[in-house]
């Protein structure tokens, strides 16, 4: 049997080597360890490892686990990323409590959120659906700038950068074209709209590397870490 730190400890060193090929730094990539659906006691396993970015998809499991995880002694601040969809009414779950909130695209959740958030201002980022899926959020690469631009100007959240999810495939390299879409997109956006929008949300367990190479700075892995989800 695998142990969780056997696992970071792996995932971590694959991260340092995707890095060196692409001539960047590793402080430069943060590692979102994906503890959804795991108990609060694996988080902490994690931390023991040296995690110290966790991201969770629902918010009551989110508020759950923040409070449980509180509860232990002697860790060092971990910060909390909230990666899935989230509903408005959700929001107050979420806001101020949570590093980055990666998938927004509406103005209406962005202002939920900068609500919620009392006075603190909420870093987001925008969802893009690069595929085109009808299962997935996020705005077409048409509707970016129109997005970004309005999210951008809502007081009380700060829009840093993109977020994508391809289409699952057993392949990484299918993912590439899409992880060179985003970084591209992003290229664009920051010269036209003279944003700086640093942040490169994307590579999952399947294609974490290939996304470090395509320039990446966070990657959201669950299943590598954590094992499989019941
Ligand atoms: C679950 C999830 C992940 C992690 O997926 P793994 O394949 O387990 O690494 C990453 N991003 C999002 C948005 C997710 O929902």
């Amino acid at each position: 049997m695998t142990t969780i730190s056997e696992r970071w400890a792996k995932v971590s060193a694959r991260v340092d080597a995707a890095c060196r090929r692409a001539k960047r730094r590793p402080a430069d990539v943060t590692i979102v360890a994906v503890s959804k659906t795991h108990p609060a006691s694996s988080v902490l396993e994690a931390a023991a490892a040296g995690a110290t970015d966790f991201g969770e998809n629902y918010a009551q499991e989110l508020a759950d686990k923040i409070a449980n995880v509180a509860m232990a002694p002697d860790l060092g601040a971990l910060r909390w990323h909230y990666i899935g969809r989230l509903q408005r009414n959700k929001a107050r779950f979420v806001a101020g409590h949570v590093a980055l909130v990666h998938a927004v695209e509406t103005v209406e959740l962005a202002e939920e959120l900068a609500k919620r958030a009392a006075g603190v201002v909420q870093p987001i980022l925008l969802a893009v659906n690069l595929a085109g899926e009808t299962t997935k959020g996020g705005v077409t690469a048409e509707g970016a700038a129109t997005a970004a631009r309005a999210l951008a100007a809502v007081p009380g959240v700060r829009l840093d950068g993109l977020m994508t999810m391809p289409p699952y495939s057993d392949d990484p390299e299918a993912s590439r074209p899409q992880f060179e879409a985003l970084r591209d997109l992003r290229e664009r956006l920051v010269e036209d709209l003279g944003l700086p929008l640093p942040v490169l949300s994307m590579g999952m367990s399947g294609d974490f590397e290939v996304a470090i190479e395509c320039g990446a700075t966070h990657v959201r892995v669950g299943t590598a870490i954590f094992g499989t989800r019941s």
